[in-house]
Order: C-alpha cells, then structure tokens, then sequence
C-alpha cells in the first residue's frame, strides 16, 4: 500500500485501544470535580486586556495553589507528574467546563519543553518553578519588522562584551502578544555578525525590567490590547554562572549561535502538541452542536452538514492528536509534521466559528462570544507561522517535493 509519498508501506493490522484505564479516569474525575468546583463564574474579561490580565493572573495562582497548572511536569516544579495522555485529559474536561484561557501559555507550553530539552539543570530549577506558579510570565519575541515568515531575517543583536562578561542586546521585535503584561521575553538574536539566515542566531531569556527595554503596547484589531512592540537598546545579559545574581538578569538556551535549532523545537511545541490540544475543539464543537439544537427551526441542511462536518473534524484532530502522543510516548519527534497539525486545526477553528455564525444568522451582529471567537481564529492561520509558509514545509519535508 503507498503511502503519502508514493513509498510502498507493509499492510499492517493494528488493534488501537481508545479506551482509558482506571488511573486515567480517577485523574479525570479528580480534575472535573476540581474544575467544576472553583472555575470562575460569570466568565473572566478577555486576558488580552490589563483588568482581564490581572483577573487571569488570579486564576492562574490558583490553579498553581493547587497544581493543576503544569499537570505534566515533574512534582518538584509544580506539577504532577502526570502521563502526556492524562495532560490530554486535563486538557478535555479544562475547556469542557469553559475554564480561562491560559495567559502563561508562551511559557509552560512554548518555553518550557525547551528549557526541557535544552536547559542546563540550573536553569530547569530555576526557571520552571517560577513559570508554573506564574511569577514568570513569558513572551514570545520572534517577529520583527523586516522578519515575520522569514524568521532568518532576524536583525535584532547580541554583541559580545568580555570585559563585563555578557552580552549586549539591541533590536525591536514586534507583534510580541501579551508583551505588555509579561515579566519576561524570549527570542532570537544574531551573535555572530558575519553569519547569515540560520547561522550565527542564538536564544536568549530577557527580563523585561532590565535597563534599555522600552515595552510599547498597542491593540489588536478586535479591540483588545494583546499585542506588544520590544525595543532593545543596550540591554546587559550577563554569563549565568548558576547563581541568582545572574539568572535574574536573564540568559541564553542551548549554544552560542546554536540559537535556530533551539528555536525550531519552540516551533514544534506551538504548532504541533502542546499550544492548541484537541480538548478546545472538541468543547467549541459540542458548544456549536447545543447551539444548533436551539436553533433547529432555522437550520437548513447545508448549515447542518457543515455542522456535522466541522463536529467530525473537531474529533478527527482528537484521534490524530492520540497518533502523535503515542510516537512522542514511543521516542518519536512530531517534526515537520507539526505543520499539517497546524494547518488542520487553525482552519478547523475558522469552520467552528463560521458555522456558528451561520446558524445564528443576523443573530450574530448582536451575540458576543461566538464572534470574538471568529475574529480570533482568523488569526489562527496566521500566528505560529502563516499556514503559506507551513503548507511550503509540508511539500518540501513531509512530501519531499522541490522547492521551485
Ligand atoms: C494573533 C497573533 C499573535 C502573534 N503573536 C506573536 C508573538 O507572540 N510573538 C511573535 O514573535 N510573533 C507573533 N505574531 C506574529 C506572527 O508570527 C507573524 O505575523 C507571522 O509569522 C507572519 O509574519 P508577517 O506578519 O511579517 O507576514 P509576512 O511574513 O510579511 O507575510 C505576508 C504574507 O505573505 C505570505 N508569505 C510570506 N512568505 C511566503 C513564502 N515564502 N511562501 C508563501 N507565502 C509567503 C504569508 O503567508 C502572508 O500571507 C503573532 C501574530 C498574530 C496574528
């Protein structure tokens, strides 16, 4: 039988287990029981706002308070050491009971399995338990002016000073989201002049409080105040020789111009795993479906056939999602696959929302949620790299198709 590349691949019969043992549903009778009893009620104001920040801090101390916040991670920073299939769980029944949306997420699901992979020891201790009790708040520094899908670009720097010992950074990164609310940035910078594109970048954590960083807020289209402007002029970023005194003041994951690689494992984690798990979908989906059982006089067959459809897709992504964990679980990288995964879900949540405006009809002009949820999702296939440019990594790295 050939595979998506023409390859001819063995016929295979194997018996895929859906069901969950009885850890995971006391994992998930736990989680729910907890969920149900202290998710805030009425709903908390959007987090891309400074009162609805602040109100999501409060949420995101609680759930640390009672470490539900990192439920992956190992005990001793935060979390609970629980299997990648029971986050998976949590990650359901968080977005079944409509919990908030997660302000930290730059950090524990973009940062953090970084700093696993390539974090020294010192670092793991000192920056995890920091980001999961959301003391440390994360933001995600790639894009620049001249530097949005081609990411290489970057022109921000880091110049070497021996004598301090440390780097000097300078540059502006832009588009950087909840940039006006967070402690603290990471991104990429050029630490090798004479490099180009890939070459020569290196990953750095920057405090946002330290001297030369100016943070300019400024609004999104739908009229939230998530976005950010980061200008860099002269910040210090000392050696990390482990202690406080330096790691306070920021430092840098993986090698010395090394900085793409490490960055291409951020990537992954954003378009792949971990920044949008099925869970979300799923409950939009069973969200839509009550919506169109309420409005079943109106609904004409074409509405409810992509209803069905958006609803099949919704658990298509929850299958393909247990695929991948099984490889991660069984030492396989998602790799370049991450971005079909990403392609799938960010259209997925602009059907999800197009249907429901659709069964709401001239209802919609007038209905909150359902519509700033549209105006979101059509940012989806923009952010964590235009699905153009995702689509391009599939053909060349997935189907091994050339590049003109
Ligand atoms: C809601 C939201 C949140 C964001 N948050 C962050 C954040 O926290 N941190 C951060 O660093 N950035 C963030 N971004 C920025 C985002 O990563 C960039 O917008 C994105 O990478 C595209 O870059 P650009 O806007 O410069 O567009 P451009 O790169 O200028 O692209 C313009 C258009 O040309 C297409 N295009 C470009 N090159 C190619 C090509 N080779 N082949 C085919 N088509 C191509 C693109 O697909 C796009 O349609 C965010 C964006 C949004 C919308």
């Amino acid at each position: 039988m050939p595979d998506l590349t023409g390859r001819q691949v063995p016929r295979q019969t194997v018996a895929v287990d859906l069901t969950w043992n009885d850890t995971e549903d006391d994992f998930r009778a736990e989680a729910r029981a907890w969920l149900e009893a202290h998710v805030p009620t009425p709903a908390l104001p959007s987090g891309d706002t400074t009162d609805g920040f602040a109100r999501h801090l409060e949420w995101e101390h609680q759930l640390h308070d009672a470490r539900w916040s990192v439920v992956s991670w190992p005990e001793a920073f935060g979390g609970r050491n629980a299997t990648l299939w029971e986050w998976l769980i949590f990650e359901e029944e968080y977005y079944r009971v409509g919990a908030p949306q997660r302000v930290t997420q730059n950090g524990i699901f973009l940062l953090a399995p970084t700093i696993f992979e390539f974090g020294t020891e010192t670092q793991q201790n000192w920056y995890l338990p920091r980001m999961s009790a959301a003391d440390d708040l994360w933001c995600q520094g790639w894009s620049e002016p001249n530097a949005g899908s081609d990411l290489a670009a970057v022109r921000s720097k880091a110049t070497r000073d021996d004598v301090a010992g440390g780097w000097v950074l300078s540059g502006q990164k832009t588009w950087t989201t909840r940039g006006a609310f967070c402690t603290h940035l990471f991104g990429l910078f050029r630490t090798d002049p004479e490099s180009e594109r890939h070459k020569g970048l290196t990953y750095f954590m920057v405090p946002l409080d330290a001297e030369g960083v100016t943070v300019r807020g400024f609004g999104r289209l739908d009229g939230d105040e998530g976005f950010a402007e980061v200008f860099l002029d002269d910040v210090f970023v000392p050696d990390d020789d482990g202690t406080p005194a330096t790691m306070t003041r920021g430092g840098i994951l993986g090698d010395v111009d090394q900085g793409w690689g490490v960055a291409m494992a951020t990537t992954t984690s954003e378009r792949g795993l971990t920044l949008r798990s099925p869970g979300r979908f799923q409950a939009t989906a069973a969200r839509l479906v009550e919506l169109g059982k309420e409005h079943s006089n109106t609904l004409t067959d074409r509405t409810a056939d992509r209803l069905v459809d958006a609803w099949i897709d919704a658990e298509a992504y929850a299958m393909f999602t247990l695929s991948d964990v099984t490889g991660i679980v069984e030492g396989r990288s998602p790799g370049a696959r991450s971005s079909y995964n990403k392609i799938f879900w960010s259209e997925l949540d602009v059907r999800l929302h197009e249907v429901a405006l659709e069964v709401l009809g001239a209802e919609a002009e007038l209905e909150g949620p359902w519509v700033k949820g549209y105006e979101f999702a059509l940012s989806g296939p923009i952010y964590a790299g235009t699905n153009e440019i995702q689509r391009n990594i599939v053909a060349e790295r997935v189907l091994g198709l050339p590049r003109k």
